[in-house]
């Protein structure tokens, strides 16, 4: 049994008390001069009903205790910044410091978002190349960029859908989804007053023409296609797919949030989509850990482009940019200002530092390596759905399962060995799924020692399953109660 593998090792820093608990009275941060002017109250400044009686817990600690405090705990995080960060469905990539130095800019980062355009060309310039870059890179003819996630930009996309239909006269009652949808699609399909009919997937993971035949009737305002799909398969019969539901007066959604597996090799315009979202956070590395800011720009075909959010950026012909608000069929505003615009900095950062050239790089590095990790893996992992992957791959634990080890266990096992675990419980039409997304950033031989230490987990679980079961062992906490914490989480330090 190995109970030390080699990739291994504890913790360097040792464990942290919280910054209250190093508190002791009287010390302080700071040494400011005496106040010259005579000291106001709270009560004075607030009135009386504003003010608060009692003072705050607040944690008295010297600079220097501060300092250290934060510092060892930014340590304690796994990023993109330390090592591999696998997640399926999530496209952790490296976020380039470039895209930080431009965002960081005079004037991008410093503009007001309510001067009016005469003063700021710059930034709506940014915007609408970014727009031309999106239309470009999915073949579709406009662009929004206000929508601030993928959720969001589903959603501004399937009301669109809904406003097309309503003018045409003929709302209809439904939006069918497959089942290897990501989650947010009959979210959205559903907050946008439509009812979703599910379609099942056929023996390779992709849409049954079969069944979308039979489920596309007159009530059916159009489909929502994942694509690559939560499998991290691409669907090969997408131009059949999208001339079935186009004849039966239907329009196409496709969820690009994985744009990262298609950019510079496949349009979804050319295929037949009308409507789709990009994440940039995702395809085009903004950051995103922790739920930070994100965009989900939203690009359509002609037909739906008088639907699209108002304001749009326009250029005149004298090449000034404006916003344009004259819009009388827009869905209407779905975000303040003109979305999350230090995110589209980066993404046009990204955009112009690759090129074209680059940007097809990415994303065939991105396939290469997801097939990698998968053909190295087949032999251990069971892999449900037999067939060459895009930007990720998905595996299960249904061998481990027998010997009662489950996804979770091997993930927990995986932190061990030094990496972020993979995604697990996802998708759900693969029960005890290992999704594994390694994105164009890994190199060859950070792939061989994630695949070295899956491997040594696969091991491990044939050996001493019960081992396996306690993991990990290397980390501050072990096995953590995930569902206390998720339902009754203590947010509030109280002495
Ligand atoms: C990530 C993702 C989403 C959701 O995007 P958010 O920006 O988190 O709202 C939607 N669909 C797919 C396929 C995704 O991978």
């Amino acid at each position: 049994m190995k109970e030390h593998p080699r990739h291994a090792r504890p913790h360097i820093t040792r464990d942290e008390n919280l910054i209250f608990e190093r508190s002791s009275p009287g010390k302080c941060g700071v040494d400011l001069p005496a106040p010259e002017v005579p000291a106001a109250s709270a009560a004075e400044l607030l009135g009386e009903d504003l003010s608060r009686q009692e003072i705050p817990g607040f944690p008295e600690v010297s600079e220097l205790e501060v300092i250290r405090h934060f510092t060892r705990l930014s340590t304690w995080n796994y990023g993109v910044d330390t090592g591999l960060y696998p997640l399926g469905s999530c496209t952790m990539k490296y976020n380039p410091r470039i895209n930080e130095v431009v965002a960081g800019l005079e004037g991008l980062a410093t503009d007001h978002p309510y001067a009016p355009a005469e003063l700021t060309q710059g930034c709506l310039k940014v915007l609408y190349d970014t727009t031309r870059c999106m239309a470009e890179i999915t073949g579709m003819d406009a662009v929004s960029l206000q929508p601030s996630a993928g959720a969001q930009g589903e959603l501004s996309g399937i009301l669109m859908i809904h406003a097309c239909m309503a003018d045409r006269g003929n709302p209809r009652k439904y939006v069918l989804i497959p089942d290897s949808a990501h989650g947010t699609n009959p979210a959205s399909v559903t907050t946008s007053g439509y009812q979703v009919k599910n379609l099942k997937s056929d023996a390779h993971g992709c849409v049954d023409l079969g069944e979308l035949e039979l489920a596309m009737t007159e009530d059916v305002a159009g489909l929502m296609l994942t694509i690559p799909n939560t499998l991290g398969i691409f669907e090969v019969h997408i131009r059949e797919i999208c001339e079935l539901v186009h004849r039966k007066g239907g329009l196409v959604y496709m969820d690009g949030a994985n744009m990262n597996a298609l950019v510079g090799v496949a349009r979804p315009a050319d295929f037949g989509a009308d409507v789709m979202h990009l994440n940039v956070h995702k395809t085009f590395s903004t950051p995103h850990g922790g739920g930070g800011p994100g965009a989900g720009p939203v690009a359509v075909r002609k037909v739906l482009e008088p639907y699209l959010p108002s304001p749009m950026v326009v250029k005149s012909p004298d090449g000034t940019y404006s916003l344009d608000y004259d819009r009388p069929k827009s869905i209407g505003r779905v975000r303040a200002f003109y979305g999350n615009f230090g995110v589209v900095v980066r993404t046009l950062a990204f955009i112009a530092a690759n090129g074209g050239e680059g940007l097809r790089q990415s994303t065939q590095d991105a396939v290469l390596n997801a097939n990698y990790v998968m053909r190295k893996l087949q032999d251990l992992y069971e892999l449900p759905y037999n067939e060459p992957c895009m930007h990720e791959c998905v595996l299960s634990d249904h061998r481990q399962a027998a010997r009662g080890v489950h996804t979770m266990d091997i993930a927990k096992r995986l932190i061990d060995y030094g990496f972020h675990p993979y995604t697990t419980a996802f998708p759900l039409i693969v029960p005890g799924a290992v999704m594994i997304e390694p994105t164009e950033s890994a190199s060859k031989e950070e792939l061989d020692e994630f695949i070295e230490a899956m491997r040594a987990v696969a091991e491990e679980v044939e050996e001493n399953p019960e081992f396996v079961l306690k993991a990990p062992y290397t980390t501050r906490v072990s096995r953590l109660d995930e569902a206390t914490a998720a339902r009754k989480p203590i947010l509030r330090w109280k002495e």
